[in-house]
């Protein structure tokens, strides 16, 4: 008999507090990847796996599995998200999509023990500790050289082989996960802002936002604040402050445009910085984000022109770096749809929306098909021990899942093809 929505609601929410208390001391949940905090969820996570039957595993880098007896036969429909956490953070930014996958394994295998099911938790997936996030899912999906990760240091400067080392991982060795033992994956999440709150219960991801991290510099010259005319600046700062404002209105015109967007400079940097001087380098950072490749460059470039434009204006050289660029990422349109139409006929109250925010699932989505569900965060913030999440968008995402469930499971395929299994030896 199928386990009532409100019994799971109590199960999750009584997960969620058990994990807030795996926490380093201080405000909200410190559970940095390879911690101490951090091993004792991977315990937490092999025990949920015994109690429910699932077979436990886990990788060279600590992502975690579990496997139903099922997922032999079949490929595996594979729900879940991460359990490490930012300094300070909330008790939801990932332990969410774990504990709802334990909870639908628990749901389902109830009615069909033989049912296809995995549950995972991606290692490392906050950035918080090496200044690079989802480091398991990167591997798992093949989107990383694992050489690279030599290089990453961690927050008191070791690397990234001896904290691994520590954490009783004893070799930086590839760990990629076999996509055709999955038939797809699907993340849960808590909306980390304010897009789902005040109107819906569930946030249906059609797409992860792409990314570019743009460094500009602009060069003037330090001067005596008193003894400097107008006319004679060159003032870095304020060639900064055109920019800044220029950036600004360009999101803008994006808005008007009806492109989904954020333009932020997040961080400025100014020499001498002192109040009796006039500033001779000013450096700002720039993240963009937008979920459409095309406008994603097209900004790039409009941005790169309006920091020479405000190098123009205010007698400034100017120098621009991009750091990084990361693509925008489809979800799987087939699971979109088949979510979208269960939400319709449940009568859920639901969306259809981006995430501006980068997800283990965007590092899969290349791999296997991917599909991910915000639940409403009535404090629309993240990172934050003030996150929150509301029960009754939970329960309409488990509501959701439990109806869609069965369809996704039956359109599982076979793991191992006919003519292995007919082999000679045993006639
Ligand atoms: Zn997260």
């Amino acid at each position: 008999m199928q386990v009532s929505v409100t019994d799971g609601v109590f199960e999750i929410l009584d997960d969620i507090a058990e994990l807030a208390t795996i926490s380093a001391p201080g405000d909200g949940v410190t559970r940095l990847a390879y911690s101490d905090e951090d091993a004792a969820a991977r315990l937490w996570f092999k025990n949920r796996c015994e109690k429910l039957g699932l077979r436990f595993d886990v990788d060279s880098l600590g992502t975690c599995f579990g496997w139903s007896q099922g997922s032999e036969r079949q490929q595996a429909v594979l729900l879940g998200s991460h359990l490490d956490s930012v300094l300070h953070g909330g008790r939801y930014d990932g332990v969410l999509g774990v504990v709802v996958g334990f909870e639908v394994a628990r749901r389902i295998l109830s009615i069909d023990p033989s049912a296809a099911l995995g549950v995972v938790s991606f290692a490392c997936e906050e950035g918080s500790r090496f200044g690079v996030g989802a480091i398991g899912s990167r591997v798992c999906a093949e989107a990383v050289d694992i050489d690279s990760l030599e290089r990453l240091n961690d927050l008191d400067g070791l690397p990234f082989r001896e904290v691994l080392l520590q954490a009783g991982f004893d070799q930086l060795r590839d760990a990629r996960l076999d996509p055709k033992r999955i038939g797809c994956f699907l993340e849960v999440h808590i909306d980390q802002g304010s897009a789902l709150a005040a109107t819906s219960d569930v946030g249906i991801v059609t797409a992860i936002t792409g990314q570019i991290r743009t460094r500009i510099s602009w060069k003037g010259q330090t001067a005596h604040s008193g003894a400097h005319s107008r006319s004679e600046r060159r003032n870095s700062l304020l060639g900064a402050a055109r920019f800044i404002a220029a950036a600004e209105e360009l999101w803008e015109e994006l808005e008007g445009a009806g492109q989904v967007a954020t333009i932020t400079v997040g961080r400025v940097d100014n020499w001498p910085n002192a109040a009796n001087s006039v500033s001779g380098r000013t450096q700002v950072v720039v993240d963009l984000r937008t979920v459409d490749p095309e406008v994603l460059s097209k900004a790039q470039l409009e941005i790169q022109e309006r920091a020479r434009v405000a190098a123009q204006k205010t007698g400034l050289e100017v120098e621009i770096e991009t750091l990084g660029r990361v693509e925008p990422v489809d979800m799987a349109s087939e699971i979109v749809t088949l979510l979208q139409r269960t939400a319709e006929e449940c009568g859920i109250r639901h969306r259809l929306l981006p995430s501006m925010a980068g997800h283990d699932a965007e590092v899969i989505a290349p791999v296997v098909p991917t599909a991910m569900l915000f639940v409403a965060n009535p404090a629309a913030v993240s990172h934050s021990s003030e996150e929150a999440m509301s029960e009754e968008s939970l329960a309409s995402s488990l509501r959701l899942l439990d109806a869609a469930m069965p369809e996704l499971l039956s359109k599982m395929e076979p793991r191992v093809p006919h003519e292995e299994v007919c082999d000679d030896e045993h006639g």
